[in-house]
């Protein structure tokens, strides 16, 4: 498990494991929830503009089915799928596969995602990242909501909806953007 708020490169940590697979000719496929179209409908694509092939579902069911030949198998944002992805990773990773998942751990009121609460507590390896502070430069752990932004607890945004927030400058309400420059930088 790769976790972590927004803006913290876990899609960047992703597709760097899987490239590292391909390199070694490991077979990868790539899967990512049908609802994040933010950069691109068939990749995965990180804020640094990497990217990697990816097939958009919303039944993890169908994970199942396609990812049978292949030997490591990365899923974007975990968050985003229902319930039914803890077992499919879980059966995936008892055949021997090698599964790797991006999720943010926290929503925007820092309640935990179900979802990814459980794969973290169940996974062998689980690498937390953490994004900086917009308004104080420290590292940050909380994707602060903008008032900016729209509503639900489920809203697939980006830095007009969101910022990365350490614990202290986080609110669980909907704040306005930070200022344009860090006050007093670490
Ligand atoms: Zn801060």
């Amino acid at each position: 498990m790769i976790v972590g708020p927004m803006f913290s490169g876990k899609t960047e940590e992703l597709i760097r494991r899987l490239n590292r697979a391909r390199y070694a000719k490991q077979d990868v496929f790539v899967f990512k929830p049908l609802i994040d179209d933010r950069f691109s409908k068939t990749k995965v694509v990180s804020r640094n503009k990497t990217q990697i092939h990816s097939l958009a579902i919303e039944d993890p069911e169908l994970i199942l089915e396609k990812a049978k030949q292949y030997k490591v198998i990365g899923i974007d944002e975990v968050q985003f799928f229902p319930e039914s992805i803890v077992e499919v990773v879980n059966a995936l990773a008892n055949t021997g596969k090698r599964v790797i998942a991006t999720g943010l751990d926290l929503d925007f009121k820092a309640q935990p995602f179900q979802n990814v609460s459980n794969l973290m507590a169940q996974a062998e390896y689980v690498t937390k990242l953490l994004a900086i502070c917009l308004v104080c430069g420290n590292p940050a752990c909380r994707s602060q909501r903008l008032s900016t932004g729209g509503e639900g607890r489920i809203l697939v945004g980006d830095s007009e909806a969101y910022e990365a927030r350490c614990r202290k400058c986080f609110s669980p309400t909907p704040q306005p953007p930070a200022p344009k420059h860090i006050t007093n930088p670490k």
